[in-house]
């Protein structure tokens, strides 16, 4: 814990004025506790010496003797150029607005120097270089590891290596260790005063290591004591009570009527996941569950029995789907599924208005719809629930940084199912969902062919073209799908309004093609699925509108061009919009003719795996660390040196850690723990997540 003192204003460190204040907000420092935890990006190892003429392999760290002074340049350019020698050899400063050097620099005097060299002019010279004379007593560093703080305007490396050693100075001794004992001891961690020293100046690579991997773990132990304490908070709430009184095991009748009236029976994962949702729904407190499916592995149908449990218990359940395309889609078979039980189901986007929507959210609010499926619509203001029973969040990840807790406002405890075809990243699993429960669907329904897949070259795609009119002769439907709706013509990009005439005029005359994309009006939209659903139209010729849910089977052609332009996640979900009949289908992924190798190399992912799973951890590897959806602007994971990603390792052990001590002694816990406070700072309220 830290001592009150260090939540002294800035203005009690020697060093920092009035103008300084300001500065140091920008970077996000306001306090003593700001500052000390206003950790180094790097370190520059200045012990180890580099003479001049290892310049291209590292940073120089030399002794210098100063050989002569020249001046290049006239008035205001005037620029002082100091010629240097060390035993390698000889090169050059340049003195940028620092004319005062000439007087400083003394001709063959000795002089301590750092910087950076480039070869030049015939010359090796340096315009960014730290120089002192040698063996006088300054704090500049030379001999040790040196902090390099990320920094804002006004503010030099200097000024804040100075400041944060005062500030060392007089706070470091008051750091009180914030990690339980037992784990410091089993982990060989340093203590928290002698951490926080360390990460500023370590006296070596050594104790740099263990600093880190102390601050590190802390972070981390205290992330996941916040998830874990969510997660106690989730079950601490009281589960609406079941009307009947429904087995825990079984399937319910409802549910046993739905399942009686399909042509096929679920797949033992959807069973599976059916099961863990009843036990969920019948439990002490709300569900909160994460359901991870392929796509195609069918997860409608499995939210869709889990609406049928909220109704059997005198609830209502909302279905929430990111498109209205979607939406749509799903009421209609919901409709087509559940009316015959008895059930009542309804429609609600943003798009319906006036006297609709007055009778659709008064009938809502008397508890006369049982089940209503729409878009973030089902949450607006003015629309209320009866008795909001269960939330079925679709394609979750489409949903940027939502409010969980703002969905849940429309119930007492509502159960919430969370639906996603892109797996989620073992970090995200860890932290931003780390208080929900997962299930996952393994496996797709039998009697699926696995699509197949080509790569093919811009120049080469009149070969697709004629693939695709050997399909749409046969009867099948095709989907063409563009990066852009329209390309204001600057970029040599197809899109989807130009392709949509030439695809009709010139390349398929003899077949309907319709143009889909966000901006055209919804009953249009509408129109348009409706007729390429029965058949009527055979092309569509689309943005990536398609990419989520829509269920066509007998498409057997995706065709993406400039696929190069796609996030492997988005390609996967726009493949999965065909293989969902009995027909073999195909994937065209249409890329530039100058491919990049790693644009290549993606691409080839999806060619070599067609397991959803796979191909987002693939993705994850060559996107590399920082970039998981979500995260970034989740402010959750702004943490100040652990990386849950680089510190995948370490996030687990601090889960296993922070539950267990959560759940058996949470007295060990501090209460006040300030060093996170930046993280606890940042996180948001309860409840809200990344959707
Ligand atoms: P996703 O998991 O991608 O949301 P959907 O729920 O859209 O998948 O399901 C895809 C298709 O599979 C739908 O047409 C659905 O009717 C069908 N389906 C779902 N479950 C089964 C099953 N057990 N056997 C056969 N087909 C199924
Ligand atoms: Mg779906």
């Amino acid at each position: 814990m830290f001592l009150r003192s260090l939540a002294e204003p800035l203005g009690a460190i020697k060093g920092i004025g009035p103008a300084m204040i300001p500065r140091l907000a920008k970077l996000g420092v306001r306090s003593v506790a700001g500052l000390l935890c206003h950790y180094p990006r790097d370190w520059e190892d200045r012990g180890v010496k580099h003479p001049i003429t290892d310049f291209q392999r590292s940073q120089v760290c030399t002794e210098v003797t100063v050989i002569a002074h020249d001046w290049i340049g006239y008035g205001r350019m005037r620029t002082l150029k100091v010629h240097i020698e060390d035993e390698s050899g000889k090169a050059v400063l340049l003195c940028f607005n620092r004319p005062w050097l000439e007087k400083q620099l003394v001709q063959g005097c000795r002089f301590r120097l750092w910087g950076r060299f480039y070869f030049k002019y015939g010359e090796i010279q340096s315009s960014a270089f730290e120089i002192e004379p040698v063996g006088e007593n300054q704090a500049a560093g030379f001999g040790d590891i040196l902090p390099v703080y990320p920094l804002s305007a006004g503010i030099s490396q200097a000024m804040l290596r100075r400041v944060m050693s005062h500030a060392l100075e007089k706070y470091a001794a008051g750091l009180e260790d914030e990690l339980p004992a037992e784990i410091t001891g089993r982990d060989k961690l340093l203590p928290k005063a002698a951490a926080i020293k360390a990460i500023h100046f370590p006296k070596n690579a050594a104790e740099l290591e263990q600093a880190k991997k102390t601050l590190i773990y802390e972070e981390l132990f205290y992330l996941e004591v916040m998830v874990g304490m969510r997660a106690l908070e989730r079950k601490k709430g009281a589960a609406p009570k079941p009307a009947l009184a429904l087995s825990k095991i079984s399937f319910s009748p409802l549910q046993n009527r739905l399942l009686e009236r399909l042509p096929f029976s679920l797949t033992s994962g959807q069973e599976e996941a059916v099961r863990e949702i009843n036990r969920d729904m019948a439990g002490a407190y709300p569900m909160a569950r994460l359901l991870q499916g392929d796509v195609g592995s069918g997860k409608t149908l499995v939210s869709f029995l889990a609406a049928l449990r909220a109704a059997e218990d005198g609830g209502q359940a909302a279905i929430m789907a990111p498109t209205e395309l979607l939406a749509r889609q799903h009421a209609e078979n919901a409709a087509r599924l559940l009316e015959p039980l008895g059930l009542h189901i309804a429609f609600l986007t943003g798009n319906i208005k006036a006297a609709g929507r007055k009778a659709l959210v008064r009938a809502l609010a008397l508890g006369e719809i049982e089940i209503v499926v729409g878009t973030h619509a089902l949450f607006s203001k003015d629309v209320a629930y009866k008795n909001l029973r269960l939330v079925v969040v679709d394609e979750q990840h489409r949903f940027g940084v939502t409010q969980r807790a703002l969905i849940m406002a429309k119930g007492s405890d509502p159960h919430l199912l969370m639906m996603s075809a892109t797996p989620i990243p073992r970090t995200l699993a860890l932290t931003v969902f780390g208080d929900m429960d997962v299930s996952v669907i393994r496996g797709l329904p039998p009697g699926r062919k696995p699509v197949t897949t080509h790569l093919a070259k811009e120049s080469n795609e009149k070969k697709v073209y004629d693939f695709v009119k050997r399909e749409l002769a046969a009867g099948r439907q095709a989907y063409f799908v563009y990066p852009l709706i329209e390309n204001g013509g600057e970029l040599e990009l197809k899109d989807a309004v130009s392709m949509a005439q030439r695809l009709a005029k010139k390349v398929f005359p003899q077949f309907s093609v319709a143009l889909l994309h966000s901006k055209i009006d919804e009953e249009e939209k509408r129109g348009i699925m409706d007729n390429f659903r029965k058949g009527e139209i055979k092309i569509l010729a689309a943005t990536s509108v398609v990419e989520v849910g829509v269920d066509v089977a007998n498409a057997t052609c995706m065709v993406v061009e400039h696929a190069e332009r796609f996030g492997l996640s988005a390609l996967h979900q726009l493949r999965g919009r065909v293989g969902r009949g009995t027909d073999q289908s195909y994937c065209f992924l249409v890329y530039s003719d100058e491919l990049t190798e790693d644009g290549k190399a993606r691409l080839m992912v999806m060619l070599e795996n067609s397991d959803g799973f796979v191909i987002a951890e693939e993705d994850l590897k060559l996107r590399g660390p920082g970039q998981i959806a979500g995260t970034e602007q989740s402010g959750y994971l702004a943490l100040g040196i652990a990386s849950p990603i680089q510190n995948a390792e370490e996030l687990s052990r601090a889960r296993a850690d922070a539950f267990s001590i959560l759940e058996t002694d949470p007295g060990l816990l501090l209460p006040d723990h300030r060093v996170i406070a930046r993280v606890l700072e940042q996180a948001p309220p309860f409840g809200a997540v990344v959707l």
